[in-house]
């Protein structure tokens, strides 16, 4: 059976990872799994240079294949911020501050657009630390005019996906799991994985 490292402390992303890669024979670990991991600065300007990093960094550190995802929101009245740093941006607050000083950003922009859109990046790397796959998923929408539902995560009250009236706080898990950024890069990433284990 193949082993993947996926790039994250987190247990719930690899509970995540586990259902969603459940069909085929692989192996995943997490981080934590692994004593003395260095943590991997996430320098990148771009999602798929932060999952790059990631996948690369801690498949050399563990000997393993590494899989690192990157995801964050674009909004195009303040030129693609808050982007890479979207899990940084304000500083060391909530979402529900983050929310307030991001939509207090476009009151404030010469642009009034609400487009905006979510990314998630996906690499996999080999035990040397070698690129062998990236995918991007994008889910496109537009900022509602105020927080609403308390579903999901992160922006997801602020976020309005396209061919929808409700935000992703509002709309089911259900919903959100079929036609989010990270359910494409996913969904995407699998014809490489089919490959990935019958080698
Ligand atoms: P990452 O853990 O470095 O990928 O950072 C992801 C950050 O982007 C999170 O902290 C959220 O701020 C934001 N984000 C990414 N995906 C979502 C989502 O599906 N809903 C809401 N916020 C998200």
């Amino acid at each position: 059976m193949r082993r993947l490292l996926v790039a994250t402390h987190n247990l719930g992303k690899l509970a995540e990872l586990r259902s969603l890669l459940a069909e085929l024979p692989i192996e995943l670990i997490g981080l934590s799994d692994f004593e003395n991991v260095t943590e991997v600065e996430e320098t990148g300007s771009t999602f798929i240079d932060n999952a790059k990093l990631k996948a690369s960094g801690y498949a050399q550190q563990s000997g393993s294949f590494g899989i690192a995802d990157d995801s964050g929101l674009e909004v195009d009245a303040l030129n693609g911020r808050p982007g890479v740093l979207s899990a940084r941006y304000g500083g060391d607050v909530g979402f529900d501050k983050k929310m307030q000083l991001l939509l207090g950003e476009m009151d404030k922009s010469y642009n009034h657009s609400r487009a905006a859109r979510f990314v998630c990046a996906i690499a996999i790397a080999a035990p040397d630390g070698g690129i062998l796959h990236t995918t991007e998923g994008i889910c496109t929408g537009n900022i509602a005019a105020a927080p609403r539902g308390n579903g999901g995560f992160g922006y997801d009250p602020l976020f309005i996906p396209d061919g929808f009236e409700e935000t992703f706080g509002e709309l089911s898990g259900t919903v959100k799991q079929k036609i989010s950024h990270r359910a494409r890069a996913f969904e995407q990433i699998m014809p490489f994985l089919r490959d990935f284990i019958a080698v």
